[in-house]
Order: C-alpha cells, then structure tokens, then sequence
C-alpha cells in the first residue's frame, strides 16, 4: 500500500506527453495516485506512462495507469473521455491537472487572427472545458477534489511576442479564480501554478541571446526543471494543501 501524499487517488493530467505534464505524472505516481495521461500526441502520453511513472497496484505492465488521445479544445472529446474514466475506474478523477498548453508567437502588428485564436482555444478554453466536465462529474459523484491550472508568468506580467499567449495564460488566471469561489461548497479546490521558464520543448524556440537576457532576471540564476513545478502540482492536489483555493503561485526561480 503506497504511503505517498495522494496515494489512492485518480489524477488526469493533460499536456501528460511531455514537459510540466509528463513530470506531473510521474510526480503523482511516485506519490501513490493512479494517472490518466492525456495529450492529443497519443503515443508521446504512452510513453509517458509506461517508462515514467511509478507502477500503480493493477496487474498488468502500466499498473492501473492509462494513456488516452485528448485534444483538450474538443468539447466532444472531454466530455467522451469522463464518460470512459468513469466507465473504467468507477469515480471520476479527484486530481486534475490542465498543463496542455501552446504558443504562436509573434509581434502584436503581425499576428494573424487564426494564431490568436488556436492559442486561446488550446491554453484557455481548453482549460475551462477540463475543469468543467471534471467538476460537473466530482460534484454529480459527491467527491472533494483538486483542479491544478497551469497558467504562466506571462500572464501576470505580459512578453513580447506572446499577446495571445499572455493573454491566454492571464485568463486562465481569472477563471481559476471565479472557479474556486463557484466550487469552494462543493470541497473543490482550484488553484493556478505560474511557471517562469522551464526547460522543455516549449522554450526551445527562444533565441540563445534572449534566453542569455531572462537569465539575468531570475535571481536563481538558471531555468527550471519540470520536476520542480511537478513537486508543486502534487502538493496543490494532496491534501497537504487542504486550506488552498484560488491561489496562484509564481514557480520562476524568482523570476
Ligand atoms: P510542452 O513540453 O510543449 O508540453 C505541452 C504538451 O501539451 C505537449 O505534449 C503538447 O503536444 C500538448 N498539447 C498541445 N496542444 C494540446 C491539445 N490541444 N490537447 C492536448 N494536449 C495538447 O510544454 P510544457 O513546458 O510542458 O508546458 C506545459 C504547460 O506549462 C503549458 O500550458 C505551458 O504554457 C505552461 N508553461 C510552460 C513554461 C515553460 O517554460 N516550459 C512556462 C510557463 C508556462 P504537442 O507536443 O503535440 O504540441
């Protein structure tokens, strides 16, 4: 029996192929719960769960983890996938963490309005459909539980190149806010972690000599490693975090 902060416990991950979303998983793991990884790379979530997680309790070589193909805009395909969790593991997930996220970047003059649109479409709304239908399901079972939203930096204090983005990231703070204070009766907790930069795929399109530049604001003095945004993920879904809702909390390395 798994003795971790949030062992026994259901956590859909989404964004789970890669980055903050595959450390989340295997941080969760580690800590006891089962994982759903999600991610619209399907074969990027199963390798998630079959070469970085913790072996949860079932039998067979993934324990009771499992690996879905989800586009996180898709309201079909988040609604299709509560009905599967429910029909696989007889209770909705209890930890939810929306890390799938994107960015199109490009100076405000020249975005087109597609470029806007699927950033916010993704990082946004594909936010608000998750933690939706996770906490119409919670709420439908009669079950306490934890949404994680991964917002950004940016979104708290803007970055060239990135008004779609920023935008985006600055929504999902507002609605993790509006969330919390909706679904606080019902013991449902939501809270926003802010990464600064962190290293996965996501910063690899960041020039050497501006990356050289933000390097020089954060006070660690060097990027972050998903792990560590990872280690705050699974304390906001444990209960260690019990009194926590509607907080954001900025992970930069003080950035
Ligand atoms: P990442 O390594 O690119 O991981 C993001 C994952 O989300 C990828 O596997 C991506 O798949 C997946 N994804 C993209 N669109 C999706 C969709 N519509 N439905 C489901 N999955 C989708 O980036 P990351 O750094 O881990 O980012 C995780 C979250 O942290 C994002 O929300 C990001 O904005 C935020 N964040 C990251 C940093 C940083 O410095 N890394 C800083 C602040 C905030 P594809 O690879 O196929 O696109």
């Amino acid at each position: 029996m798994s003795t971790g902060i949030v062992a026994g416990r259901l956590a859909l991950v989404t964004g789970a192929g890669s980055g903050i979303g595959r450390a989340a998983c295997q941080v969760l793991s580690r800590e006891g719960a089962t994982v759903i990884a999600a991610d619209r790379n399907y074969e990027s979530a199963v390798e998630t769960i079959k070469t970085h997680t913790a072996l949860a309790s079932g039998a067979n070589a993934v324990g009771d983890h499992s690996a879905v193909e989800l586009d996180v805009s898709d309201s079909n395909a988040v609604q299709k996938l509560v009905q599967t969790t429910l029909k696989q593991y007889k209770v909705p997930p209890t930890i939810v963490v929306n890390s799938a996220g994107i960015t199109r970047d490009n100076w405000l003059l020249k975005m087109s309005e597609e470029d806007y649109s699927r950033v916010l479409d993704v990082n946004l709304k594909g936010t608000f459909l998750v933690m939706q239908a996770c906490a119409k399901a919670l709420t439908d079972a009669s079950l306490p539980g934890s949404i994680v939203n991964i917002s950004s930096i940016v979104g708290k204090y803007g970055n060239m190149g990135q008004t779609n983005y920023a935008g985006s990231k600055a929504g999902v703070i507002g609605m993790s806010q509006s969330a919390a204070k909706e679904l606080g009766k019902f013991n449902i907790r939501v809270n926003v972690i802010l990464p600064g930069f962190i290293d996965t795929p996501i910063i690899k399109t960041v020039p050497d000599k501006v990356m050289q530049g933000i390097l020089k604001l954060v006070p660690l003095g060097r990027i972050g490693n998903p792990i560590e945004v990872a280690e705050v993920i699974a304390f906001l879904g444990s209960d260690k975090s019990s009194f926590i809702t509607g907080a954001t909390l900025d992970v930069t390395g003080g950035y």
